[in-house]
């Protein structure tokens, strides 16, 4: 068909600079262990962190839900597609996170659409952290507030943004609590004090703490011991809690005003009651075998350890997402490509996901992976990090 000639000028322009990417499809379930072409690799780049996508009484959950309440929900929530199992899976969640209320979306990335787009109008302002997730960038180009981009963790430069916008009806700071691509931790702490001497609400997105911090991974605010100090907590289930969606967690009338305000609630069907049912029984899991996060932290640190030690770059990472960081983008997708032959899958990560000259290979490790599967990889890292120059 003609029309898209523009679209595939620019793709061969991608096929030059060998940016270009395939989907890779697994043919097994998401395990430390992955099917790929036909081979068994193991997987460092999922953010399966607790191992719980394939985790049994997540799947008979979700058998059961099928079996009882059939494949679909048929409606938008507010309309006829409210089932008794999201609210009490909502109810759950808002005790899980000593929260007043929450409520749940298709995914992380419609719940900061849906929250951003709604509580704030033209006599606000939102001041973002400049790395905040791509989800977070586009819920604030949808709401009519002002912005301010305040530098990278960096609490002169939002303070100096605090200062420049006091005369706003209100300000929201947002921050990831662990930011996707570097692993570090927003300093939260921080961030609520200055927030609280200029009177700012804080938002707080937990796609990558969900699960990994805090006590039962309850996510940053628990881990700093915020508990009631920030406004509006975003979590995924996607992630950590190993199926899909994502969640405010807020008070009740954050939760009332986005049944009413927030697009992506209003206009979009909701979870099948497989996805319900999965998440809900990952909360109980959470609170039953903490012993996998403890997993988590201890093959991140021992994984960590031994990239550092073969003297690759692994930034400044203080959780189990450890960048293997190489600079040049195409570089990052040919030690992508070599870790996949010698049996790992690590995915490379160029612009603009990245800053041009930060392309990396981000791995993440699970509760899941052995210690036999971490040497078995650091051993294809160093062979492939040694053929292409980029350890000695
Ligand atoms: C992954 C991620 C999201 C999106 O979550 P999904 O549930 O996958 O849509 C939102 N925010 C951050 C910081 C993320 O890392």
């Amino acid at each position: 068909m003609k029309g898209f000639e523009y679209l595939e000028e620019e793709l061969q322009e991608m096929r030059d600079e060998g940016v270009f990417r395939s989907l890779v499809p697994l043919q097994s379930d998401q395990g430390a262990k992955v099917v790929i072409d036909g081979k068994e690799v193991i997987q460092l780049s999922s953010n399966n962190y607790l191992g719980l996508t394939t985790h049994p009484r997540m799947k008979l959950e979700a058998v059961r839900a099928v079996d009882q309440f059939g494949a679909g929900t048929g409606s938008v929530r507010t309309i006829a597609g409210t089932f008794s199992m999201h609210e009490q899976f909502e109810k759950k969640l808002a005790e899980f996170k000593h929260t007043e209320a929450t409520l749940v979306l298709q995914s992380g990335f419609t719940a900061n659409q849906a929250i951003l787009s709604s509580i704030l109008t033209k006599e606000d302002v939102v001041i973002s952290d400049e790395l905040n997730h791509a989800s977070i960038i586009d819920g604030i180009r949808l709401t009519k507030a002002a912005r301010k981009i305040y530098k990278h963790v960096d609490m002169k430069s939002l303070e100096t943004a605090l200062k420049e916008t006091q005369d706003y009806r209100k300000r929201l700071v947002v921050t990831d609590g662990v930011f996707s691509m570097d692993g570090n931790i927003a300093p939260l702490p921080e961030i609520v004090e200055l927030a609280e001497k200029y009177d700012a609400l804080i938002m707080v997105d937990d796609a990558h703490a969900s699960g990994v911090l805090g006590r039962n991974g309850r996510g940053t605010v628990d881990h700093f011991d915020l508990n009631g100090r920030v406004h509006i907590q975003v979590g995924t289930l996607s992630k950590a809690i190993g199926v899909l969606g994502g969640y405010i967690a807020s008070t009740q009338a954050v939760r009332d005003y986005l049944i009413h305000k927030g697009r992506p609630f209003l206009f979009s069907t909701s979870h099948p009651p497989a996805v319900t049912a999965a998440c809900s029984e990952a909360i109980d899991i959470l609170l039953e075998e903490p012993e996998r996060i403890e997993r988590l932290w201890d093959n991140t640190k021992y994984f960590k350890a031994g990239l550092e030690k073969l003297g690759f770059n692994t930034g400044h990472s203080d959780t189990p997402i450890t960048p293997v960081v190489v600079g040049d983008g195409a570089k990052a997708h040919q030690l992508s490509d070599k870790l996949l032959q010698y049996g790992v899958f690590a995915q490379g990560i160029a612009f603009p996901t990245v800053q041009k000259g930060k392309a990396r290979v981000r791995t993440i490790v699970t509760a899941d992976h052995t210690k036999e599967l971490l040497d078995e990889a650091l051993v294809a890292f160093e062979k492939a990090g040694k053929e292409l120059g980029i350890i000695s």
